[in-house]
């Protein structure tokens, strides 16, 4: 009755696939809800687009850009935009499906989204970048608004990126419209603490989890791959918090110093050159051997597909913390439960990104501003909460945090659907 989509070919290891083995876990944790489950696994909306540009020497270059609105049932669209040379539209659409897990599983009135190019943004110049984003900006501008889907940053996406996209839709409708995106500069109606957001919803999710299983960040040992936005400013709150910082790993290479890496020295040295190659205070390794590094607590900060079942053989910590998107393989997931390591799900664990994205967006429209504690302390209380309600779920029916968080989320959005019916 339900042939699985034409337009990709998933296979059970790739973003798809990842995501539709793990609706198939929920299932049976939906009850008659399961009815609609169908919903869950194709896309309501999926926009190719053609972005050309002129480059600075004269010549035309083509990028494929994507906007896919995975669900807009329980609100607007909400998620970032990647640009990245392995951008494809079935790595956006998991991307998009996630975030619709991660939005309900928050309880943000939002539906879930994601957009990207496929670039790679180091070999353009600033003015090919910006023309870039405005082009991509108005191709799909038919889809975006601050009512109907509102991008934000992802992976090499940023602050700038955000300005400019909000200025070319502004643009285009004739007013400004600042809560067409989030992640913007602050004075152009951005949000204190969103930066470093999804770096603390990471630590906040760590917190608690060591919390309940015993373990102290006091001297904890922490190893953590990306060191981009996200894994800098969890390595950070977990260094405020007591613990060591023993391992970093990005593209560029892996450091280890048992005694701890200095972040005083580490994140401008990673800031001046690029990564965290060549970084004095720390001493090279493979980058096969960070996956083996002794520690207590791991953090995924990078790109998706990272945690394969080799790596997960390896692993030392007792808990693992995916501050990236789809970090871990569905067998490498097995493995890593069969082991017992506990781990802290992305659609949970990196939330706090978009919650502080949300209240950018409710500021924006009351046109009036938090200050940062404020925003602090929401973030700490909404997403301690939503991992309480998880974790109850989680002991209730003896399954891993990831099929409770899906559990949870896939509840919020099935009964919002089975509510509002199907049109005509
Ligand atoms: N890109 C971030 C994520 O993957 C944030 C999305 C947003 O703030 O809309 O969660």
């Amino acid at each position: 009755m339900n042939e699985p989509l034409s337009y990709v070919q998933p296979t059970p290891e790739s973003p798809w696939g990842t995501y539709l083995g793990q609706i198939d876990r929920v299932l049976p944790y939906l009850g008659p809800l399961a009815r609609w489950a169908e919903t869950l696994r194709r896309p309501k909306r999926s926009l190719i687009v053609d972005v050309p540009i002129e480059l600075d020497d004269g010549r035309i270059a083509h990028f494929e850009g994507y906007r896919v609105q995975h669900s807009l049932t329980r609100g607007p669209g909400k998620g970032g935009v990647r640009y990245h040379p392995d951008v494809t539209l079935e790595e956006v659409m998991a991307l998009s499906a996630w975030m619709s897990i991660k939005n309900a599983a928050v309880n943000l009135p939002y539906g879930g989204a994601k957009g990207g190019i496929r670039v790679d943004p180091k070999k353009l110049s600033i003015k090919e970048l910006e023309r870039l984003t405005r082009r991509y900006t108005s191709e799909i501008g038919i889809i975006i608004g601050p009512n109907q889907d509102i991008p934000a940053p992802d992976v090499n996406t940023n602050a700038q990126v955000m300005a400019w996209m909000m200025d070319t839709y502004s643009m285009n409708v004739g007013a400004t419209a600042t809560g067409v995106v989030t992640g913007k500069p602050i004075h152009l109606g951005g949000s204190l603490g969103r930066v470093k957001a999804t770096g603390r919803g990471v630590f906040v999710t760590g917190r608690e989890a060591a919390r309940r299983l015993g373990l102290s960040l006091e001297g904890a040992r922490v190893a953590v791959q990306g060191f981009g936005n996200v894994g800098s400013a969890a390595a950070e709150l977990f260094h405020q918090a007591g613990a060591k910082i023993v391992a970093a790993q990005d593209h560029t290479g892996s450091v280890v110093n048992a005694r701890g890496l200095d972040l005083a020295d580490l994140i401008p040295h990673v800031r001046r050159t690029g990564g965290v190659a060549g970084f004095a205070g720390g001493e090279a390794i493979a980058d096969e051997d960070f996956w083996g590094v002794d520690c207590d607590i791991l953090i995924p900060a990078a790109l998706e597909g990272q945690l394969r079942p080799e790596r997960a053989g390896r692993v030392r910590a007792r808990l693992i913390l995916e501050g990236a998107n789809g970090p871990t393989t569905p067998s490498a997931d097995d493995i890593l439960n069969d082991r017992g390591i506990l781990v802290v799900p992305d659609v949970i664990c990196n939330a706090g990104g978009v919650t502080v994205s949300y209240f950018e967006w409710v500021q924006d429209f009351s046109s009036f501003f938090w200050t940062e504690d404020e925003i602090n302390l929401r973030l700490d209380k909404i997403v301690v909460n939503a991992l309480k309600h998880i974790w109850d779920t989680a002991d209730r029916h003896k399954i891993p945090l990831r099929t409770a968080t899906f559990a949870v989320a896939c509840e919020r959005i099935l009964l919002a659907r089975e509510e509002r019916g199907l049109y005509p």
